[in-house]
């Protein structure tokens, strides 16, 4: 199919006992990479098993100090298990190492002392991830979080010198602060460059979509994946010729944004052009 890259994602990938089996697989089909994992079941042995495995870069979550980031998870040890899978995967010189912290109103004020204490730890990429409306934050939370993204913006222009700071790819858009926060263009890359293959079988854009009608395009126990790909997903390329939102399809900006993230959509999230005038 043409594919570069394979990310393994979850739930927690590290709970399943053949994660390095199906990584080295892919890796020797010449496929980059990627795992996104809490680092809880992270120790020295599976660092070493995954860099075998020929893992190009790692994705481990953090998202506070000891205190918030442990109250999110809601476990005591989550932030020290993050951290010293860090400090494992640094030993084994996983060759990219990036945290990601998901931005919230619960976390939003401690951004310059979780900078601090990536820093402190030789860490030099940082995905910040604005909330998105699903699981816990579907309800309200999701949305009274939108007038933080202005702080998010600048906080960002302030400090990306510090550490490479990488926005999520869930705001495609930001108008004025487009350039200032990201070095290239970001699109919603759903149906067009990616698929998420999920546990079950199903087939949908990406994996935090939800696992239902509107975002299944098929599954891989009925169909061959090729075939999914190649005749499903119309909603997403046909939103790339015309937008079925009357709001986007008279935007000036629809060229830039492309009517942006279709998960943020559930929560009306999707676009921040009232936010940023
Ligand atoms: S109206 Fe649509 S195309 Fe315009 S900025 Fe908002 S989401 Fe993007």
């Amino acid at each position: 199919m043409g594919s570069r890259s394979f990310g393994v994602t979850g739930g927690e990938p590290l709970l399943r006992e053949d994660l390095t089996e199906i990584l080295s697989y892919a890796d020797e089909q010449g496929l980059v990479t990627t795992l996104a994992t809490n680092g809880f079941l992270l120790d020295m042995l599976k660092a070493k098993e995954l860099k075998q495995a020929g893992l190009r870069s790692i994705q481990i979550s953090l998202d506070g100090e000891e205190a918030i980031h442990n109250h999110i998870r809601n476990n005591s040890q989550s932030y020290a298990r993050a951290l010293e899978s860090v400090k494992y995967c640094q030993e084994v010189q996983i060759p990219l190492i990036t945290i990601s912290s998901v931005v919230s109103r619960l976390n939003f004020a401690i951004l310059p002392f979780l900078k601090q204490i990536l820093l402190d730890n030789k860490i030099k990429h940082w995905k910040l991830i604005p909330l998105m409306p699903i699981g816990r934050a579907a309800k309200d939370m999701a949305k009274e979080d939108k007038s933080l993204l202005k702080g998010l913006f600048d906080f960002i222009i302030a400090n990306k010198r510090q550490i490479n700071i990488i926005l999520g790819e869930n705001l495609p858009y930001l108008g004025k602060y487009d350039r200032l926060v990201r070095d290239k263009p970001t699109y919603c890359p759903v149906g067009i460059g990616t698929l998420c293959l999920g546990v079950d079988g199903n087939v949908r854009g990406c994996p935090e979509m939800p696992d239902t009608s509107e975002f299944v395009e098929g599954n891989i126990l009925d169909s061959d994946i090729e075939e999914i790909w190649q005749n499903s997903f119309g909603k997403y390329r046909n939103a790339l010729l015309k937008s079925e939102d009357p709001n986007c399809r008279k935007c000036r900006f629809w060229a830039k944004c492309r009517g942006g993230c279709w998960v943020m959509r559930l929560g009306q999230l999707h676009c921040i052009k009232e936010l940023l005038k």
